[in-house]
């Protein structure tokens, strides 16, 4: 090695800031030349990043940054203020509103991108400064199905219960609902293994995209029928005798009803209520039952739905059903989609749940948590409202509320309701890195510190825990999030409970909180992962961590893993006279989520500046449109504005559009507020649309009679 070289210092190993896939990366330089190499010797992606990874330095030094406190002052205007004066705004309004209207009006919302220390933190500000009951979490909206029906199922939620590197070896994979080609292209190095090895893959999707195209099978079901499509398969496994009945004896509870109700998805029925023809359910019936290993593996494109926990159970029936879950290279797993979408689940975040992914009903987990809190067990409240329902309680049951994180005026379906109760508050704050869609609504906006600029814990998509490293200390007067709820804690009479020497001492805390629950992260710590030892959890103290889950038994009162008879149901919103299409949203390589960090990056804007609507050239030519024209989508929830992109890659009956942007470009001004009953996940993935003349006035085609709908010649 070179003097040179020996002067350099040392790199810093952490993770991309985006998605679930968590990408190592390695920082080098100061602030203003920092540089981001991908990390080789992470295993998940081996060095690969997607183009939002390569760019992630650049909202560091972004010049929108929030670097001070804001407060809107009196003429309505939000200006700088010290820290001081903002937190005790903050403090005042919590305490004058739980005074006037009790402890539940106030809500907090926190993001699935927080670390699990910050995640552990909100849900315990909430529980024990603010002793409210509302506190939940942006997971509603994108893994709440998932994680439901694997708790009905296997007793446990974690997203993949093996390592992404276990992909390679299974000789057939089902992939439902999920792009990861252009949602975390890392991801595909392990599908393309597959393949090289062998392997046959098979996509669900109602368009034909990056991962679909490199697909062997690929079935373009409609969107809303994949409890149908699931159900169907599994029928097709019973009568061509393709089940592994010795599993199903030994280790699972419940088939005959399930069995039963897959007796009714014939064939020609399934080919009616999903659009897949008989020959392809066929093909892929026999695919699945004739492999020596096999993974289905689900994402939102399932679980999105008002059915979202149905639709994943079905899939998980038939995972049980060929008896995959807990063998080699085998099994059913969900493709989690947020950053710390998983972490962000277990640690008290939830309505209805308490650090360690212990019920918040169930009376010992209280008492347990309670005394690692230090308070009595009666003062923790119960369970409270789902993010969605918080929201749609604003101005009424809420009347102040707190989100870290979480730019619900994007996200949230049904905006515009949204958006007409956010205005009936009494007091709304705000933590974020830039003045987000919804920061800007807020009376108070707290500038945070971002990824690069913070120490501490998230866990990725296949329940790995990862550190995350401070490259560099937070700019100006930006904090972290857990000093902003440490001091604002302090203000509301609990300095004690939350004093913490920093980011470690919380996670140790975490762990005492975590042990013996589901999520057990006791045995895990800042020094092992710094040492670079490889920990998924469950892992007890003094546990090596569990990599692959269900090898001997499934965490259920009876160790069995549990099927469940759900029947196919139609979407809430089906397409008619008046809405002829489906509409079903999702995201594009460039963009990630609500767009708050990607749409102020101008490579990722080169790439992908604005949404387009995904329509097939059939649809074009009934409309009489073209590639690039402007368009207006209506629901019965609102309206947004497209430029048409013309694919023949999607069903001639849908539309597809992106869900990054905001105001007029809003995707979630047109999706529907229907939840599933079980997750209160909403219905992001269907509902009815029409097309209409874009609202511009400089829009390339224009005229109302000209896109009267006319029959196809
Ligand atoms: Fe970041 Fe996800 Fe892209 Fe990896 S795949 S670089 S984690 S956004």
């Amino acid at each position: 090695m070179t003097a040179a070289a020996q002067s350099q210092p040392k790199p810093t190993a952490t993770h991309c800031p985006y998605c679930a896939l968590q990408c190592g990366v390695l920082l080098t330089g100061a602030r203003a030349d920092i540089a981001l190499h991908g990390n080789v010797a992470f295993p998940v992606n081996q060095g690969a990043l997607c183009i939002k990874g390569w760019t992630a330095t650049e909202v560091l030094n972004h010049e929108e940054r929030l670097l001070r406190p804001l407060k809107r002052n009196a003429r309505g205007v939000l200006a700088p203020v010290e820290w001081d004066e903002a937190l005790d705004t903050i403090a005042a309004a919590f305490k004058a509103t739980q005074a006037k209207y009790g402890r539940d009006a106030v809500g907090m919302l926190g993001g699935g991108s927080l670390t699990n220390e910050k995640a552990y933190l909100l849900g315990k500000f909430a529980r024990v400064a603010l002793r409210t009951a509302n506190v939940d979490y942006n997971g509603r909206f994108c893994m709440a199905s998932a994680a439901a029906a694997a708790n009905q199922a296997f007793g446990i939620d974690r997203g993949l219960p093996f390592p992404v590197a276990d992909i390679a070896g299974a000789e057939v994979i089902l992939l439902v609902g999920a792009n990861p080609a252009e949602t975390m292209p890392p991801l595909m190095q392990h599908f393309e293994k597959q393949r090289a090895n062998g392997g046959t893959l098979i996509v669900v999707d109602p368009r034909q995209t990056l991962t679909a195209q490199a697909a062997h099978v690929h079935l373009r079901g409609m969107p809303g029928s994949d409890a149908a499509l699931a159900n169907g398969l599994l029928h097709l496994l019973i009568r061509e005798q393709l089940l592994d009945e010795a599993y199903i004896a030994a280790r699972t509870e419940n088939f005959a009803a399930v069995k039963a109700v897959a007796a009714t998805y014939w064939p020609d029925r399934v080919e009616r209520l999903t659009g897949v023809s008989e020959s392809q359910l066929l093909q892929t019936a026999r695919l699945l039952g004739h492999a020596r290993s096999a993974m289905i593996l689900t994402a939102h494109g399932a679980e999105q739905h008002a059915q979202g926990v149905n639709n994943t159970l079905a899939f998980i029936n038939l995972a049980l059903a060929l008896g995959l879950p807990g063998k080699a290279c085998s099994g059913f797993g969900t493709i989690t989609g947020q950053g710390n979408g998983q972490g962000g689940r277990e640690h008290g975040q939830k309505a209805d749940q308490l650090p360690g992914y212990r019920s918040i009903h169930d009376a010992a987990a209280r008492q347990y948590i309670a005394e690692v809190w230090g308070i009595n067990a009666s003062e923790l409240p119960g369970a409270g409202k789902s993010a969605y329902e918080l929201l749609q309680a604003l101005g009424g049951e809420i009347k102040a509320l707190f989100a870290l994180g979480f730019n619900f005026m994007v996200s949230a379906p049904d905006a515009h309701q949204i958006s007409a109760r956010l205005n009936q508050l009494d007091f709304f704050c705000t933590a974020d890195f830039f003045l987000s869609e919804t920061a800007r609504v807020a009376d108070v906006v707290l500038p945070s510190a971002q990824w690069a600029e913070e120490e501490g814990t998230l866990t990725n998509l296949e329940g790995r825990v990862i550190r995350r490293r401070r490259a560099l200390w937070p700019p100006e007067e930006a904090r972290s999030d857990i000093e902003t709820l440490c001091a604002l804690a302090a203000r509301l009479g609990c300095r004690e409970q939350f004093s913490y020497a920093d980011s470690e001492a919380v996670f140790n805390e975490l762990r005492r909180a975590s042990a013996g629950g589901l999520a057990d992260y006791s045995g895990i710590s800042y020094a092992r992962l710094d040492a670079g030892e490889a920990l998924h959890w469950p892992c007890p103290e003094g546990s090596e961590g569990t990599p692959r889950l269900f090898s001997e038994s499934f965490p259920t009162p009876t160790g069995k893993a549990r099927f469940h008879a759900v029947q196919h149901q139609a979407a809430v919103e089906e397409p008619d006279a008046e809405f002829p299409l489906y509409l079903t949203t999702g995201r594009v390589l460039a963009q990630y989520q609500t767009g708050a960090m990607t749409r102020r990056i101008a490579k990722l804007n080169a790439a992908s500046g604005e949404p387009c609507a995904e329509l097939h050239p059939q649809v074009a030519q009934r409309y009489c449109l073209q590639a690039g024209a402007a368009i207006t989508l209506v629901t019965r929830r609102g309206r947004a504005q497209f430029k048409v992109k013309l694919t023949r890659g999607i069903r001639p009956d849908t539309i597809f559009v992106p869900f990054h942007w905001g105001a007029e470009q809003s995707a979630n001004h047109l999706t529907i507020g229907a939840l599933d009953p079980v997750s209160r996940m909403p219905e992001f993935k269907v509902c009815a649309v029409r097309i209409e003349p874009a609202l511009t006035q400089n829009s390339p085609f224009l005229t109302l009679n000209s896109l009267a709908e006319r029959q196809p010649n």
